[in-house]
This record gives structure tokens, sequence and C-alpha cells, in this order.
């Protein structure tokens, strides 16, 4: 647990790490009723910059009320406990985990009167799906898993309860030997992966697909569009069959942990010859040059510590 900073914001306070408790019987742990983000805060020239912060948490909120889970603190609120928290553990580059759900009340399915609880953490947490991947490109698997639809669940939320699926995709991918897992739709086009979107470049030009694929509207993914265009690129939103994924000239992965992370092999289909895509890695540099505060136009999206 080393990973982790000195203290967590906790139902509106900051408390030492070790008294960040919660009772077993909390409705969570036995149905999943908790909603969270993953956002990262990297060091600048300017000191540490929370990237789309209040794109995080209004997500939180909106993923909440999709749930019913009615968080007792606004997203202004959760924004500077964030930021009060990032100087308070006196970190740089971190990764910020806010999470809301239900707490210790009754066991039965309908939440009641179960209090809604909501904390902040922050950790050291590097490469999500590792160093060599962003560098050199990951394989990945096609899951057996299928991605569950949006009439299961409400559409592009972050719940904890349904990412058992990703849990189920990524735990197969590992144990065959894959840095990652990705999920397809029951009509066989392409979802996303455990916890990321992805794009695919065909002739120059970059695709991904929508909420029509079961996918979470990731904020990478629209951090990326502006990028594309500001580069001169184009991109298009569409359905992706497994046949245009094949034949892509270059694949890659995208989210606020794994940002861009190239895809080399895709089960036994090799992309690029095997190698990291050079627009991918170009992409990759701008938007590493936006998050680390080196490019003023894009200083709206930071929100800086100090
Ligand atoms: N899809 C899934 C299933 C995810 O867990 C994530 C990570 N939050 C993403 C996509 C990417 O979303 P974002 O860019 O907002 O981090």
């Amino acid at each position: 647990m080393s990973n982790y900073s000195k203290y967590i914001w906790f139902d509106g306070k900051f408390i030492a790490f070790n008294d960040a408790k919660i009772h077993v019987m909390s409705h969570v742990i036995h149905y999943g009723s908790a909603v969270f983000e993953g956002i990262k805060c990297y060091n600048t020239d300017k000191g540490p910059a929370i990237f789309k912060l209040k794109e995080h948490m209004e997500r939180l909120h909106h993923s909440a009320n999709a749930f019913k889970i009615s968080i007792p603190f606004s997203v202004e609120t959760l924004c500077s406990a964030a930021i009060d928290l990032i100087k308070k553990n006196e970190v740089k580059d971190c990764y910020l985990r806010p999470v809301a759900f239900y707490g210790y009340d009754t066991l039965g399915v309908h939440p009641k009167d179960c209090p809604i609880q909501a904390s902040i953490a922050t950790l050291n947490w590097g490469a999500y799906v590792s160093k060599e991947a962003l560098a050199k490109g990951a394989k990945i698997t096609i899951s057996p898993w299928k991605k569950y639809k949006s009439n299961a669940f409400p559409e592009s939320t972050k719940a904890a309860g349904p990412y058992l699926n990703s849990m189920l995709a990524v735990q197969d991918a590992k144990s065959r030997g894959f840095d990652e897992a990705l999920l397809l739709n029951e009509d066989n086009s392409i979802a996303e992966g455990s916890g990321q979107n992805i794009f695919i470049i065909k002739d120059g030009i970059f695709h991904t697909n929508d909420k029509n694929s079961n996918i979470l509207m990731g904020i990478t993914r629209s951090t990326l569009f502006t990028l594309i265009e500001d580069m001169g690129l184009k991109y298009k939103i569409d359905k992706i069959s497994q046949d245009e994924l094949f034949n892509a000239d270059e694949v890659f992965y995208c989210g606020s942990a794994s940002e861009v992370t190239p895809i080399r092999q895709i089960d036994d289909h090799i992309i690029n010859d095997g190698k990291a895509g050079k627009l991918t890695l170009k992409l990759q540099e701008k938007y590493y040059n936006v998050v680390r505060g080196k490019e003023a136009k894009y200083f709206d999206w930071l929100t800086f510590t100090n």
C-alpha cells in the first residue's frame, strides 16, 4: 500500500489513510453500489495540475444520478477537496480515485436508508498497461466475455458493479499472457477495453465508436478529438467491425490512466509490423505535452493546484 498517500478525503474530512474504513455490511460490499472516477494529476512548470477535473467530477455526479445515488457533495466541493488533497499529500504526479457509495444500513438490495458516502484518494500509479506498452505497443486479446449492453445498465456511467464485466475480461487476458482485453458487443462489433476506449487509424484517418457500441464516453477520447483536429488530422465516429480492426494501419487504447497506449498485436493479428504506430506516437506526444502543461493553449483543461 506504499503507493497510497498519507491522507484520504472521506465524507468531507481529511483523515489518515489507515482510518478510512467502512463496515463489512455496507451495501456497496454486497451489491457493488458505488460510482467512481479515475483522474490524473501531472507535475508541470507551474506545479501539480489536475487534468479535466471538473469533467470527471461532473461525470461522477452523472453516474451517481443514474443509480439514484445522491452524492451529498457538489461538483464544486469535490473539486476543491481534490485540490486540497493534492496539496495536503504533497504529491505532484498522481492518480485520483473519487468514489461515492451506499454505506451500512440494510442488507436488502433496495438501499432504503443506506447513507451515501464519498471519498477521494491519491496514489502513485505508473503506466496503467505497462511502460513497455506505452513505448512499443500492447498485446491485446478479444475477450470471450461480451460487453454488457446499455439497456442492462445506464449508458456511459462508471459504476462498480458493472466493472465485474471488465474484471473477467482482463483476468482472462492476463491469464493467457496478454496485456489487456478487448470486449466485443453481441453483434461482434468492437466495444472497448476493460478500462480504455479504442481508436483505429486507416489511411491517415482516426476512427472510433460511440455509445451505440455500449462504451463509456471517455474524457480522454473527447480530448483526443480536439488534439487530432488541432494536428490537422481527421477523425470519424462509427461502429468498428473486427475486419476494420484487423486491417487497420494503427490501433491504440486511450483513457485517463492508460493515456495513449499503442497496440501492436490483437491475438495473432500483427498490427503495423508489430510496432507502435507513428501517428499514434505523435498523438501520444501531443497528449503528454498538453497534460504536462507544455502548451498554454490548453491550460483551460488543467486545474493548477498551487
Ligand atoms: N472505458 C472504460 C470501460 C473505462 O474504464 C475507461 C476509464 N475510465 C475509459 C473507457 C476511458 O475513459 P476516460 O478517458 O474518461 O478515462
